[in-house]
């Protein structure tokens, strides 16, 4: 599997032209991609059990997104959001709202250009907000360490992800950042359910400040990547849900992630029957054809700040990515992509159960098709995420390496697409067993 020496010698830095994520690896060319596989310029077939960065639905290379792709691009490829609406907007827009609960029927839907955006869009969405019910001294969004909602400076500044903060703290406005509700590793050092959920209890705590300076919750139902996508006890949202409605503060869930059918629910927070204010979608819901994310506010938060929402980008409600949104939700809702979620969550634990025989391996957990692994920390006969990346790269299988919090194991984070097949999953566990190994 290794990279023959032109390859080598070609894309990687600084030979190459291109400004590289990772600046130290050597880069193969992916030439095609169909369902969970990825097959690279020399042959070599690769099986996606993280999605890239989590973000395959519908499986890669789906013949139904192209052609719905291809039209739009035809037809009308970009008119700016400010001047016209398109078919594939509208259409998209109403899909989205079908799939999610009753309480959303009435939202309206902000289309972005990805999740960090969209992040931005729903943080500017809630300030604009605070101010047009006179609330204006509200200036602070409280969220939770570990978790992660993007790389732009604004998301970045409501992200407990300390390691991709730390060169650019001075550039972060200072957010309140409480304990996250990642009970394998509790940061409180408590025990679920005698704990009575106290990190809920912090967030009641950050918002119950003097200055009552507080405008909204931003919370990840399933927490993210950067706790391995652990499903945190219902009863932690439930309260923050409580808590954010008591205080007039909006709850604002970071779907990116968890949503589109992800878990096992269309929204990751349907599992504890919360109802968020505003809902961030990203990853799945263009199955990765196309950048793009999307805000779904819910009606009460749009009249407030109608008509004029200072917000905009050049490419927001672009008629290409609405077309695949409608087209990747025509595929989740027409093959059913939500249940099997949930009805492949049993093998695919199956699949994972003979890593708890591993020494390397602390825990790992499964919600749907979402999966992580909790590594031991290196120095203690643990392994770190990007050696068991590289091991598994080895025998031609992708996973999503995270780096763990300071003095803690690092993390392994799997999503297959939600096509994926029994056999596939079978073949993904045998191989992650065969890289700790
Ligand atoms: N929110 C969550 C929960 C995420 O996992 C991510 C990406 N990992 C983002 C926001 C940012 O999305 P993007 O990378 O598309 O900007």
């Amino acid at each position: 599997m290794n990279a023959s020496p032109e390859e080598a010698a070609a894309f990687r830095y600084p030979d190459s032209p291109v400004f590289y994520r990772d600046l130290e690896r050597t880069y193969r060319i992916a030439k095609r991609a169909s369902g969970a596989w990825i097959e690279t310029a020399d042959g070599t077939r690769w099986l996606d059990a993280c999605g890239g960065a989590l973000t395959i639905s519908v499986g890669h290379g789906r013949p139904e997104v192209v052609r719905a792709a291809a039209g739009q691009l035809e037809d009308v490829a970009y008119v700016h959001g400010a001047q016209f609406t398109t078919e594939a907007m509208e259409e998209a827009a109403a899909m989205l709202l079908a799939a999610l609960p009753p309480a959303y029927r009435d939202a309206k839907v902000y289309l972005t250009p990805g999740g960090a955006e969209a992040v931005e869009t729903a943080i500017k969405l809630a300030r604009a907000h605070a101010v047009a019910t006179g609330r204006s001294e509200r200036q602070k969004i409280v969220s939770q360490r570990p978790g992660y909602h993007g790389n732009t400076l604004g998301a970045l500044a409501v992200s407990g992800r300390d390691s991709l903060r730390a060169p650019y703290l001075p550039l972060l406005t200072g957010m309140p950042l409480v304990a996250a509700p990642w009970c394998p590793r509790c940061p409180l050092k408590l025990r679920y359910p005698e704990c009575e959920v106290a990190c809920a209890g912090e967030v009641a705590q950050a918002i119950g400040g003097a200055s009552g300076d507080v405008l909204a919750v931003l919370v990840e139902p399933v927490l993210g990547a950067s706790a391995g996508g652990f499903a945190p006890p219902e009863d932690y949202l439930r309260s923050v849900r409580r808590t954010t409605a008591e205080r007039g503060v909006l709850l604002i869930a970071d779907e990116v992630l968890s949503g589109c059918g992800r878990t096992g629910r269309f929204l990751a927070s349907e599992y504890a029957g919360v109802e968020a204010d505003i809902v961030v979608l990203g990853k799945g819901l263009t199955s990765g054809f196309v950048p793009g994310g999307a805000v779904v506010a819910r009606r009460e938060v749009v009249e407030a700040v109608a008509p004029d929402f200072r917000h905009g980008f050049t490419f927001s409600h672009h008629p290409v990515v609405a077309a695949v949104i409608r087209e990747v939700l025509r595929l989740i809702r027409d093959e059913g992509l939500v249940r099997r979620a949930t009805s492949m969550e049993g093998e695919f634990g199956a699949a994972l159960e003979p890593l708890s025989g591993k020494r390397e391996v602390e825990r790992w957990w499964v919600r749907g098709l979402l999966a992580g692994v909790a590594l031991h920390p290196a120095g203690a006969g643990g392994i770190s995420a990007r050696q068991f990346a590289a091991a598994a790269w080895e025998r031609g299988l992708l996973v999503y390496p995270v780096g763990g919090p300071e003095g803690q194991g690092d993390l392994v984070v799997l999503a297959p697409p939600l096509t994926v097949s029994s056999e596939e999953i079978r073949e993904i566990g045998s191989r992650l067993t065969a890289a700790c190994e």
